[in-house]
């Protein structure tokens, strides 16, 4: 029987978040995102544990990406919860591999010096708003709009509090006092400048045109059978008067791909698109949530490094996502359906590898308000939050740092958090290294000596069965971006 709800696991992310001391945490001005990783296991009645935590809504440009590895260049809070669970993994295996205590791992049936997940052990991620980029995407509803427009009315600072997180992100974002982190659609019509230095005009009200209201809207939803079959689905076109614009993401086509018209109404954004991270001044190289997250439903969550230690990806067995702005079709093209015509071949399903379809659902949760009590929440928090439960690990990221560096400075072991790449690649071969000769992965038997003192990117790349995956993966996202090799040559 599974002893899982997703009421179990919101309550069990948010009562750890309240839980948490003040570092790091929003101000009593200030929100932002939440998410986390949890853990069921079957075999006990326990409820949800909550292993990462990760809160954040900032993305550091290209520019000031570190070549060492040393900072973390993707905060959003989605992605920082992931750097927290890889981190829980790694400790996981040490336990395993010195034996000294119970862990979530077991020596692998199949592979020769490789770990298991146990059986009845599942994943499961919360987020309380949905994923920047093609997730965010969708037919607003005209309650939507009433529910906005009134607030507004309200309190009078829909439009101030609007233009400050214009200034700051560049992002059609913002905080809603009387739910946990919401988008909004309502904003001022704003010129900005684009990284390219033209500038634009860019329409950011919430506009009812007549011409058109009543788009008709057509799609191919594509469904996943259990063995990683794709199966297409043509969805009947709908003609709804009661959807005459769309949610918006800040996230912008990559280049090379469609493009958005930013016309007013439906067909302000092209759907299905591979988008960077919203963000204005110096662009990011990081891909937006929906597009990471929809690759951890073919790559797993694990990671390049760790699939040489665990005999197959590691997939979510469910995704909650609260907040009021929300859209099961959106979600579930963004992160599954557009993968459908990927295939995977007879070698990679037989390593694990599959088109995974998570549970996914929306849940409105009464407590939420309960986190923005202490005031308006107008400004993104520009800190990040990494909380994970073993090893032991809270920490804030600012700008790629931890909290209380100086940024000024070349970033390096005492500037930067315990989940950068740097520090997780130490981890991991620390790791290696407790594993005796006899016991070694055959993979890595040849690897270890030779490697030990190699790059980062050569580890990944010496992930085979990983590496083919992703290169599948990548043919079918062209336009994936993707880290060059200077990046992960330390
Ligand atoms: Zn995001």
């Amino acid at each position: 029987m599974e002893a899982w709800s997703h009421e179990a696991i919101v309550s069990a992310s948010l009562s750890l978040f309240q839980g948490l001391g003040k570092k790091g945490k929003p101000s009593s001005e200030e929100w932002t995102p939440l998410a986390t990783f949890s853990l069921t296991d079957d075999s006990k009645t326990d409820i949800a544990k909550v292993i990462s935590l990760g809160t954040g809504s900032k993305c550091i440009g290209e520019h000031k990406m570190s070549l060492e590895g040393w900072l973390v260049n993707d905060s959003h809070a989605e992605i920082i919860a992931r750097r927290g669970f890889v981190k829980y993994l790694i400790g996981q295996l040490k336990s395993a591999i010195l034996e000294t205590e119970d862990t979530i791992f077991e020596r692998s049936p199949i592979c020769k010096g490789q770990y298991s997940i146990k059986n009845g052990i599942k994943f499961h991620f919360f987020t309380s708003q949905s994923p920047c980029g093609d997730a965010s995407i969708f037919p607003l509803s005209t309650k939507h709009q009433r529910i906005e427009e009134e607030e507004g009315e309200e309190n009078g600072s829909a439009t101030k509090r609007m233009k400050l997180i214009e200034e700051e992100s560049g992002s059609i974002t913002e905080g809603n006092p009387n739910q946990f982190p919401i988008r909004s659609t309502s904003a001022p019509k704003s010129t900005v400048t684009v990284s390219t230095g033209q500038a634009v005009d860019r329409e950011l009200n919430a506009v009812e045109d007549g011409a058109h209201s009543d788009v008709h809207r057509t799609g191919t939803k594509c469904l996943i059978t259990s063995t990683g079959q794709a199966i297409d689905e043509e969805v009947n076109a709908v003609e709804d008067g009661a959807h005459s614009d769309v949610h918006r993401t800040g996230a912008k086509c990559v280049k090379g791909g469609s493009t958005d018209s930013h016309l007013p109404g439906l067909g302000y954004h092209v759907l299905r698109a591979l988008r960077t991270k919203p963000g204005r001044g110096d662009p990011t190289l990081s891909m937006s949530c929906s597009d990471k997250m929809m690759r951890w439903n073919v790559l797993g969550v694990q990671g390049a490094l760790l699939f040489l230690l665990i005999d197959k990806p590691v997939y979510l067995h469910s995704i909650t996502v609260s907040g009021e702005l929300y859209n099961q079709e959106a979600m579930e093209r963004a992160l599954v359906g557009r993968l459908c015509h990927l295939k995977l071949s007879k070698e990679l399903l037989e390593k694990g590898y599959k088109l995974h379809q998570p549970i996914i659902k929306q849940l409105k949760q009464g407590s939420l308000q309960e986190l923005t009590k202490g005031g308006t929440r107008c400004r993104m928090a520009p800190g990040s939050i990494v909380w994970c439960i073993d090893p032991p690990t809270h920490e804030v990221i600012i700008q790629g740092y931890c909290q209380g560096a100086n940024r000024k400075q070349k970033p390096d072991d005492k500037s930067s958090v315990s989940i950068c790449k740097k520090k997780l690649f130490s981890d991991f071969k620390e790791l290696v290294q407790l594993i005796s000769d006899n016991d070694l992965p055959v993979i890595l038997s040849d690897l270890r000596v030779q490697e030990y003192e190699g790059r980062y990117y050569d580890w990944k790349q010496s992930s085979l069965d990983y590496q083919k995956a992703r290169t599948l993966f990548n043919e079918h996202f062209p336009t994936w971006l993707t880290n060059g090799r200077e990046l992960e040559y330390f």
